[in-house]
């Protein structure tokens, strides 16, 4: 090739056409760096015919400046960039950043120094040194990682470096992984499971496109079924992903994951160090890699052969992404194994109703484990009516539920509360004037934190501390508590308990794969009598002693309106439920709701999770939801309020008119300021068959607005 099209990283941009220098070899996926301007830019090799643009004058042609030491994005890839873009109405370069993931990952050097402490001490001790210190134990980094995590300057760590009291390690970025074996430890698996990992093993070695929907209660062993596929994956030789929805599940998985095949895989997540994060793409990208364990993010990879993908709990929430490119992995996922023709299987207990669906229209290959293994038994549920056993003045645990969690103190057990909202209390008030504590930034609650004293926004991460008298009237000592967080409810166990052990488990407390894992080994050494967690331990824990479960508030995901609240709130649920008696000892749930007689509760009273979905299909099919109707959002925002409106009213003002396809508002969006910026939001909901995507892309690009405004698209959002 002596000239080509390349999709640069910058939205704003067009296809960019460069000429090749004579003795530089580039194909279709070579990543480029190139002019643009007085400055660089990296680019992707891409095919002209797909990346239409006026040609430039063969003239005019500047060349290419390197050609980066990589493999070439393979076209499966390049298809998916694509296919992802145009679903999501997102930009190419937005999409294809995230397959580079950072420019690291390519021009990094071979090797990098980090730094970690020696146990000595600086020759002049400060505030600053010693609270770096403190925040680097058993921490190793590059001087900029570390000088974040430490919240300190650089120059801080510098000074540490000279003193002797930090020391330089050099790290290979290239040093090899662990090998995986395919049959390290294999297990005997029952007759329902070996049918099941019988089919997918025959997938894999086919080598086609065929997505499956994994359907069996919690503690069938699903997981222990689909390692089958991997195994099988591993013997040809051929790369898995496996997608999971929290990191902190991550660390338990690791470690059943090297049970069983003698090495550990892979992790990719957010907040892998630069280091990690540039070995862990080379070996991808090389083909090295054999298992990647990941979040959402590890779908945009370059694996070199992918055989497989799992997506495990794939009903999870979290694989949507809701900002950048909002993508939901789950469904993007599907499309990468149709791409890359390999199988892909959705593992979970309560799938979504759009993957039921999906199932029952052939689409996809349902696989069925309808029973815990070993003859474990799904747990007794029980309802706990609270308008008639109500919880003493102050509390928010029903007598029925204080009494169940007595008996498996005295017993020995184990028990999970769950309420999914984290801190001490959603809602701070002024005793004396009935001032509320609210975010600047967002509209939003700030709310209460007593391990870390700090009011805090749970949208834009805004803190500050509590004060001692109202913002408003002045009253001294005047903050009142307005209803339960996970802390609270550990202070009332506390209190009624007060031998037992309590772990709250909540994304604040387990931020780290290593308080993770030091969680999951305390509770499962039964050091822990009582966890109180969000939903983060609703799912992918094994503790067996654990025997009962309490829902505090199960009314709480119901409240607002939400399109998906019933559903979400039976998966959570569920989930939940299904922690309880997975070893010998039979579990009992107990849910506390206000409405017993709601479908949910009612369907999860009975255990039958038929009429649940039986119920809400028709609810959904007539609300023209998804997966029988299609939404998308549109989201206006500015910092200035009536900017925002406004701009939100023209753009509502050249709606277009077209068959199958409704508009709705504008409207302040449900967040109407979040993190400093004022949002408006027009709702599409169009019928499957409609193209919704070129509507909305035809309708925007006509649009000229003020500079402040962004304009944001959500197709399939996931709350509204
Ligand atoms: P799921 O993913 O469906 O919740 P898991 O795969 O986690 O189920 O299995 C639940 C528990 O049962 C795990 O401790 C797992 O090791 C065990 N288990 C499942 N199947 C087998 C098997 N065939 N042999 C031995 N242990 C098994
Ligand atoms: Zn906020």
């Amino acid at each position: 090739m002596n000239r080509v099209r390349c999709l640069v990283f910058n939205a704003a941009l067009g296809p960019l056409d460069y000429r090749v220098p004579q003795g530089v070899a580039v194909e279709y996926g070579s990543v480029v760096v190139a002019p643009l301007g007085p400055r660089q830019i990296i680019g992707v090799v891409w095919e002209e015919d797909r990346l239409p643009t006026d040609p430039v004058p063969e003239a005019k042609l500047r060349p290419i400046l390197e050609v980066l030491p990589v493999p070439p994005i393979r076209p499966e890839l390049r298809r998916l960039i694509e296919w992802t873009a145009d679903y999501y109405c997102a930009s190419l370069a937005s999409v294809a950043r995230m397959v580079i993931a950072s420019g690291g990952a390519l021009r990094g050097p071979a090797s990098v120094t980090e730094y970690r402490l020696t146990g000595g001490m600086p020759e002049r001790m400060t505030p600053m040194r010693e609270r770096a210190m403190g925040a680097l134990e058993g921490e190793q980094a590059t001087i900029r990682e570390l000088a974040e995590l430490a919240d300190v300057s650089d120059g801080v760590l510098r000074g540490l470096v000279n003193q002797g009291v930090l020391e330089p390690v050099l790290v290979d970025c290239d040093r090899p992984y662990p090998r995986a074996d395919a049959g390290h430890a294999a297990v005997d698996l029952n007759p329902g499971q070996q049918a099941v990992a019988a089919t997918l093993v025959e997938a894999v070695e086919a080598r086609s496109f065929a997505p499956y929907l994994l359907d069996g209660v919690t503690g069938s062993g699903k997981t222990e079924t689909y390692f089958e596929a991997v195994a099988a994956a591993l013997r040809q030789g051929r790369q898995v992903l496996v997608l999971l929805p929290e990191i902190a599940l991550t660390e338990a998985f690791l470690r059943r994951f090297e049970d069983r095949f003698g090495a550990a895989p892979i992790v990719w997540h957010s907040s892998l160090k630069s280091t990690e994060r540039r070995r862990a793409w080379r070996a991808i990208a090389s083909g090295e890699a054999q298992v990647v364990v990941g979040a959402r993010s590890a779908l945009f990879l370059p694996y070199a052969s992918l055989g497989l993908i799992v997506v495990d709990e794939a009903h999870e929430i979290s694989f949507k992404q809701d900002d950048g490119v909002r993508y939901n992995a789950r469904d993007v996922a599907v499309m990468r194994a149709r791409f890359e023709r390999i199988p892909v299987v959705l593992a979970s207990a309560t799938p979504a109703l759009e993957s039921l669906q999906m199932a029952e229209s052939g689409i996809y290959q349902k696989l069925d484990l309808p029973s815990r293994y070993g003859g474990a038994q799904l747990p007794e549920i029980r309802i706990v009516d609270l308008t008639e056993d109500k919880p003493e003045h102050g509390r928010w645990l029903a007598p029925p539920l204080t009494r169940e969690l007595f008996a498996r103190i005295e017993r020995g057990e184990q028990s999970l509360l769950f309420l999914n909202r984290r801190g001490y209390a959603p809602l701070t008030l002024c005793r004396n004037c009935g001032y509320r504590f609210q975010c600047g930034n967002c509209s939003a609650w700030l709310v209460e934190h007593r391990f870390s004293r700090r009011l805090a926004c749970h949208h834009c991460g805004h803190e500050e501390k509590p004060p001692t008298n109202c913002p408003e009237c002045g009253e001294l000592d005047c903050l009142v508590a307005c209803g339960p967080g996970v802390e609270r409810i550990a202070d009332e166990v506390a209190e009624i308990l007060p031998d037992a052990r309590v772990a709250v488990a909540t994304s604040d407390t387990l931020n780290t794969p290593e308080k993770a894992a030091a969680f999951v080994a305390q509770a499962e050494a039964g050091a822990i009598d009582v966890i109180v967690g969000t939903q983060l331990v609703t799912k992918g824990f094994h503790f067996p002693e654990l025997t009962l479960v309490g829902v505090v508030d199960a009314d709480l995901g119901l409240e607002g309106g939400d399109l998906r609240a019933a559903e979400r709130t039976y998966q959570q649920v569920a989930q939940v439920a299904g922690r309880a008696g997975r070893g010998a000892k039979p579990g009992t749930v107990l849910i506390q709701t206000r409405h017993p007689e709601s479908p949910v509760i009612e369907a999860l009273a009975a255990g039958d999770r038929d009429a649940f979905y039986a119920a809400e299909t028709e609810a959904r099919r007539h609300a023209g939801a998804p997966p029988f109707g299609r939404w998308a959002a549109i989201i206006v925002s500015s910092e200035d309020e009536a900017e925002a409106r406004d701009a939100a009213r023209a753009i509502g003002g050249t709606q277009p008119r077209v068959k199958d396809i409704a508009i709705l508002g504008p409207a302040p969006a449900p967040m109407a300021l979040l993190r400093g910026r004022y949002r408006y939001r027009l709702l599409v909901n169009a019928r499957r068959s409609a193209q919704v995507q070129d509507v909305i892309r035809d309708w925007l690009a006509r649009l000229d607005l003020p500079r402040g405004v962004r304009v944001s698209v959500d197709v399939d959002p996931y709350s509204f």
